[in-house]
This record gives C-alpha cells, sequence and structure tokens, in this order.
C-alpha cells in the first residue's frame, strides 16, 4: 500500500534524525490549514494528551507544550522560562548535552552552577547531595537522562529522589530516552522534561516538546527570556484550542500523529524498548566479537547509542565510514574528548534483522581494510 513512498538509500544509525517507517514519511504529503478543529483538535491536542499519557499515570497533574525548532529549542525554552530572575540551576555535566545547557543559561543569563564530571562516569546521590547541600541558592536542578554524547544513561530515579527531597525544581532532558525507555515522571517528580519529534517517537524532526507538571509551569508566568521561547506563553495559546502562537511545523506533526499510533502498534514503550534492547544487544555482541570493545561499562550503557573505541592506531574512521555507508548504514562520529571513539545508534526504524546485516557489513569491511 505504501509501495509509492521510496525506500531509503541507507538507514541511519545516527539519532537524530533517525530512519522513518514508510507510513510516517507517507502522513508528510498533504497540506493543513491550521485554524480548524481538524488540525487543532484531531492532531495537536491528541498528540498533547498522548504525549502526557507516555509520561506518566497521573495525567491529570502534567501538560505537553509542543515547540517549533529542534530538540536544543525545547531545552532551552524550558530552561529560559521555568528559571526565576533570582533562580540558580545546578546543572549535572557528564557529556555535550549537559554542557550545551550550561552554554544556554551562559547566554541566557541565568544563574547556575556546574556539577562536571567525566565523560564515562555516572552522577551519584552523593556528590548531588553535597553539591546541593553546599549551595542553599541552588532552586532548580537539570540533568540529562541518555547523555548521547557517550550513551550512558544516568540513574535519573535516583536522582530524582534527592532533588524532590531538597524541595527543588527538576528539569530533565530525556531527549533521546523519551518513549525508549520506560519510566514515569510523575511517579519520579520530575517538574519538566524536554524531548523531540525524531527520537525515540520516531517523526521526523522539526519541533520539540517539553511535558510538565502544571503547577510548576503556572509558576513561570513572566519569566521568558524571549518572546518565541516562551514556554508559558506557547502553553496558554495551544491549551485553549490546539493553535501554535506562530506558525505550526504541520507536516512534521502529522507525521508525529503518524509515529504515536505506530508506538502503539507496536505495543507502546515497554515493547519498544525490548525492541531497541535486542538491536543493542546484537550490537555490541557482533561487534565484540569483531574485536571491537565498548567505551563504558555494560552496567552504565544505555540501550540507545553506543560507543566504540577506535580499534588500533591505523583505524581510519572516514574510510571505515564510508565503506558502511556503502554497503547501507550511516554510523555516527564520536563526540568525546577523552578516547578516540566512534558511535553506533540503533533507535528509530531499526530492526534486530537489520542490526544483523550491519554486523555482517562491518565484518566485510573489517576483512577487506586489514588487507
Ligand atoms: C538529540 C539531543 C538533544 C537535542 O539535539 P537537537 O540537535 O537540538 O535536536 C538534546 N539532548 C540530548 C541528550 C540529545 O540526544
Amino acid at each position: 500500500m505504501l509501495d509509492f513512498i521510496p525506500d531509503n538509500p541507507y538507514i541511519l544509525l545516527t539519532p537524530g534524525p533517525l530512519s522513518t517507517s514508510k507510513g510516517v514519511r507517507a502522513a508528510l504529503l498533504r497540506d493543513w490549514c491550521t485554524w480548524d478543529a481538524d488540525y487543532n483538535e484531531t492532531i495537536v491536542q491528541n498528540i498533547r494528551r498522548r504525549l502526557v499519557a507516555i509520561a506518566t499515570a497521573d495525567t491529570g497533574s502534567y501538560t505537553a507544550v509542543l515547540m517549533q525548532g529542534s530538540g536544543s529549542f525545547a531545552v532551552e525554552a524550558c530552561l529560559g522560562t521555568a528559571l526565576p530572575k533570582n533562580g540558580r540551576v545546578l546543572i549535572l555535566t557528564n557529556g555535550a548535552y549537559g554542557k550545551r545547557i550550561v552554554e544556554m543559561a551562559r547566554v541566557l543569563e541565568i544563574a547556575h552552577t556546574e556539577m562536571a564530571l567525566s565523560e564515562t562516569v555516572a552522577p551519584s546521590t552523593g556528590e548531588l547531595q553535597a553539591a546541593l547541600d553546599c549551595d542553599p541558592d541552588i532552586t532548580h536542578v537539570a540533568i540529562v537522562h541518555c547523555e548521547t554524547t557517550t550513551g550512558i544513561l544516568n540513574p535519573v530515579e535516583e536522582l530524582a529522589g534527592i532533588v524532590k527531597a531538597a524541595g527543588k525544581t527538576l528539569i530533565v532532558d530525556a531527549m533521546s530516552s523519551f518513549g525508549g525507555i520506560p519510566f514515569d515522571i510523575g511517579r519520579l517528580g520530575i517538574d519538566f522534561l524536554a524531548s523531540s519529534s525524531n527520537k525515540c517517537i520516531q517523526g521526523v524532526p522539526g519541533f520539540g516538546f517539553v511535558i510538565a507538571k502544571r503547577d510548576a509551569l503556572e509558576q513561570c508566568a513572566g519569566n521568558a527570556r524571549s518572546l518565541c521561547m516562551d514556554l508559558v506563553g506557547q502553553w496558554r495559546e495551544m491549551d485553549k484550542s490546539g493553535k501554535w502562537r506562530y506558525t505550526s511545523p504541520t507536516h512534521v506533526v502529522r507525521a508525529f500523529y503518524q509515529a504515536l499510533d505506530e508506538l502503539e502498534a507496536e505495543g507502546g514503550v515497554t515493547a519498544r524498548h525490548a525492541r531497541y534492547e535486542e538491536n543493542h544487544r546484537i550490537l555490541v555482541d557482533g561487534m565484540r566479537g569483531l574485536g571491537f570493545e565498548t567505551l563504558l561499562p555494560d552496567d552504565l550503557q544505555s540501550p540507545i547509542i553506543t560507543s566504540f573505541l577506535y580499534p588500533d592506531a591505523k583505524f581510519d574512521f572516514k574510510v571505515f565510514y564510508e565503506a558502511v555507508k556503502a554497503k547501507g548504514f550511516v554510523l555516527y562520529p564520536g563526540k568525546i574528548s577523552q578516547a578516540d571513539t566512534f558511535r553506533i545508534g540503533n533507535i528509530g526504524e531499526v530492526y534486530p534483522q537489520d542490526m544483523k546485516r550491519l554486523i555482517e557489513a562491518v565484518r566485510e569491511v573489517a576483512v577487506t581494510s586489514e588487507k
């Protein structure tokens, strides 16, 4: 039925964007008016309700606000709206996305403290507690859930417990984990969670979203440092009828609605997580079988994206990348300073048989380049 949609020339193992289904790409093919209920109510409001339902069983306490732009725009809108003028945010960093939040705070002139860790170390509850104890001015804490820089999975449940016990507002960048790893933000007490259209929900890029505790968001009126990035402004307009304040990325939004249907058809977040785990297991077992080592120990590793060390000093990633791409798989360069790595993501419209084909492709490339 979807034969009219062309096959992709390669699979993106690069979240994100990531590979999407033909159904999602087919949903892009018509125009929408943004003032009628067929778009605002049927699509936008429905998406907002479904995002909250994915995030928590406590649907009454939370709301979802969609924001034009890539995922970083949603994180920045969240930070710039959540922090009052006299607030101070403690930012836990062990990779580029945590560092990006620090950069946002600097640009927005938000008072901040960085708790900087090595890229291969997860923050501990003890360190977080100590950081909170030594600075009573801290009002907010920002944590990255899956730090896509390395693939490390930060222990958000334990950390959230410390933040909430201390009575601070908690902001989580769950960009690359939301929809792919089950957790309940209501149970963890997360006040603001940011993610985007083109990660584990498997839509196409074009907007981000923040799932916020209603009470917390209510208190943020007047905080925003930017008109367009004002999460409260967007929420107030969107909550009335599903209309975005400024032009909404209609095609992307409709494709995201389809992606949510496909997530449900797959069996929800639990089933998607199981597929990602399986993809990841085949990837890591296969790569280890070919002599590659992972950067992280298994207990810190997420089932989203994995960093592999260059096998030896002669390894030329560019050559390897081009050869694997020619076989239909796009890998991701490394992003860390401490070691020479490259990354392979396993989220998106990617299945265990694709990961098996990938391992075969890597085997062939490795054998050829040894000659
Ligand atoms: C993808 C990602 C982002 C957002 O990146 P954009 O390029 O702005 O979409 C932010 N944080 C994490 C952890 C991510 O994986």
